[in-house]
């Protein structure tokens, strides 16, 4: 097999014929019609005038093996996994291929259960405690833009995750783009389909199981307790309750479990048109039929502090994704086509111990939540609508008099977010912007609208764990997972995490 590298304009992309005689052209080979030829990576250079796709093709050779999920017959242990996001069902699945039966406990609905609550949330503004955009069956990111992108350099990990993706359904595109993207339309069913798998193979899954309390004898994890009372009884605990289960952390804090405080970032979700987004980053609009809407990544250091792009959403939404009344939270979420007029992202700014009063575990989440009810607060205290600021505004310290049109379904109202948001965060982000505007023409100006607040960025506290057994240093049994645990952030990671963890609680129960 020869592995050959092409630069196709975009006029091109769609000529599978062209594509596959460049690709024998490069290799030196004839076509007789019999070698296999397939794009293995596809990513797009969008320095250049006009952008270009960059292929690598392999000439020749077999296709790659995918693997799948293979579960074993279940020995007699059972291991309990807190949480069904990306963490805990990939937990689920490995503890199966390890013959271990997971008992996975979710408080919130299933998937499509949850659906309806989430509607609830822009219909009469209700924010149920258990099932919104952060609770419920496939956690976080299953109403998301679900960008599959990490930063972990450990390809066969990446592939298998990738593969069993595509195992429950999603497109084997996934394993070639350079940034591939499920999309809010299409996770739901793959979620359903890894439940299947889980229930097929044995596991487990209890919606509406919410953990409010640990079951220790002898220093040891036992099982949890239901706030019904109920008790479920384990092996080991893997916890993989995401960044949101704010009862999580009182709970083990107010059982003397070791936590430590975890810096994280905190800014606003900013909105511009795509066409803009389009502009800026491939230096050209309209963008050509066959490029997929614009994205980007862009981080500058102002003094001593970053500021950066966070999930950005190409053609997606602003989404209101509080878990309980009396907050505000934003994300973003796209579909898989990625066609809405306006591109959003977080821009956000590090939040670091010594920023916030207190210094105990709890101090950032404490600030985090606060910052949360005081954009609420600043709101109709009903709705989830949120403060907004054009960019041009906020740099000038003034009202914005007509907002920029918003995606945002619930609402925005016109704020001063440049006295709402903590005053470290707002001279951050405004020396972020004259960066990012300098950089990137039109970024800073009133055609893009701030809103606040983007606050759940990643988890303001750690659980620690041992590097190897991954268990609690203060608790047997006790598995941190994924995003909530610290160890973890975005749907790779966490999921590269639940098996990790997975494998390494099958090795502690014996499976
Ligand atoms: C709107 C939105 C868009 C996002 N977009 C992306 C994206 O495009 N790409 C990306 O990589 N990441 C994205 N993320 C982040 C991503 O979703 C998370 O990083 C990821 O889901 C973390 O996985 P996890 O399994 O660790 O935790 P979570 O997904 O948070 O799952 C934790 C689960 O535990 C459950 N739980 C919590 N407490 C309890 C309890 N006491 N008892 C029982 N169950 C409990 C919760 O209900 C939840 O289902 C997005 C997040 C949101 C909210």
């Amino acid at each position: 097999m020869q592995i050959v590298d092409l630069i196709v304009d975009p006029d091109h992309m769609g000529d599978a014929q062209m594509i596959r005689s460049l690709a024998l052209a490069r290799a030196g080979l004839r076509d007789d019609g019999q070698l296999r030829v397939r794009v293995t990576r596809r990513s797009i250079d969008a320095r250049s005038k006009m952008p270009r796709f960059l292929l690598r093709v392999a000439v020749g050779g077999e296709d790659p093996v995918r693997t799948c999920f293979r579960p074993r017959p279940l020995g007699g242990k059972r291991v309990v996994v807190v949480g069904a996001g990306p963490g805990g069902y990939f937990a689920a699945l490995t503890l199966l291929e390890a013959g271990v039966k997971p008992v996975v406990l979710e408080r919130g609905r299933d998937v499509l259960g949850r659906l309806k609550d989430v509607k609830k949330i822009y219909s009469q503004g209700l924010i149920h405690p258990h099932s919104n955009y952060c609770f419920g069956e496939g956690g976080a990111g299953t109403y998301s833009d679900g960008k599959l992108y990490t930063r972990s350099t450990k390809r066969g990990n990446v592939d298998r995750i990738l593969d069993l993706f595509v195992a429950h359904g999603a497109s084997p595109d996934i394993g070639v783009d350079a940034h591939p993207h499920l999309g809010s339309n299409v996770l739901p069913r793959l979620v359903r389909s890894m439940r299947a798998s889980v229930e097929g193979a044995g596991g487990e899954i209890h919606f509406g199981a919410h953990v409010a309390d640990l079951v220790v004898d002898a220093g040891v994890l036992r099982g949890v307790r239901l706030d019904n009372g109920q008790q479920v009884d384990a092996d080991a605990v893997i916890l993989a309750t995401g960044h949101s289960a704010r009862d999580i952390y009182a709970l083990l804090h107010r059982r003397g479990i070791l936590l430590e405080a975890k810096p994280f970032a905190l800014g606003v979700r900013i909105e511009h048109p795509q066409t803009l987004v389009d502009r800026m980053f491939y230096h050209h609009s309209p963008r050509h039929p066959s490029l997929p809407a614009a994205s980007y990544r862009i981080a500058c250091q102002t003094g001593e502090r970053g500021v950066f792009s966070f999930c950005m959403c190409p053609g997606g939404f602003v989404v209101p994704a509080s878990t309980a009344p009396g907050e505000l939270v934003l994300n973003g979420m796209s579909l898989a086509s990625r066609k809405a007029p306006l591109a959003n992202a977080g821009l956000v700014t590090e939040i670091r111990l010594s920023d916030v009063q207190g210094d105990d575990t709890l101090a950032l989440l404490r600030f985090q939540a606060g910052v949360e009810k005081a954009m609420f607060e600043a709101g109709d205290q009903v709705t989830q609508q949120a403060p907004a600021q054009s960019a041009a505004d906020f740099m000038q310290g003034r009202l914005t008099k007509v907002l920029p049109r918003s995606s945002y379904i619930p609402g925005i109202h016109s704020a001063p977010l440049h006295a709402l948001l903590p005053d470290f965060v707002v001279r951050a982000l405004r020396q972020g912007l004259t960066i990012f505007g300098r950089r990137h023409k039109g970024f800073d100006s009133s055609e893009a609208t701030l809103l606040a607040v983007e606050s759940r960025t990643s988890s303001p506290v750690r659980i620690p764990r041992d590097s190897i057994t991954c268990m609690h240093p203060g608790l047997d049994g006790l598995f941190p997972c994924g995003e909530g645990a610290g160890h973890a952030g975005g749907i790779m990671s966490a999921a590269m995490d639940g098996v990790a963890v997975a494998s390494a609680a099958a090795r502690y129960v014996g499976g």
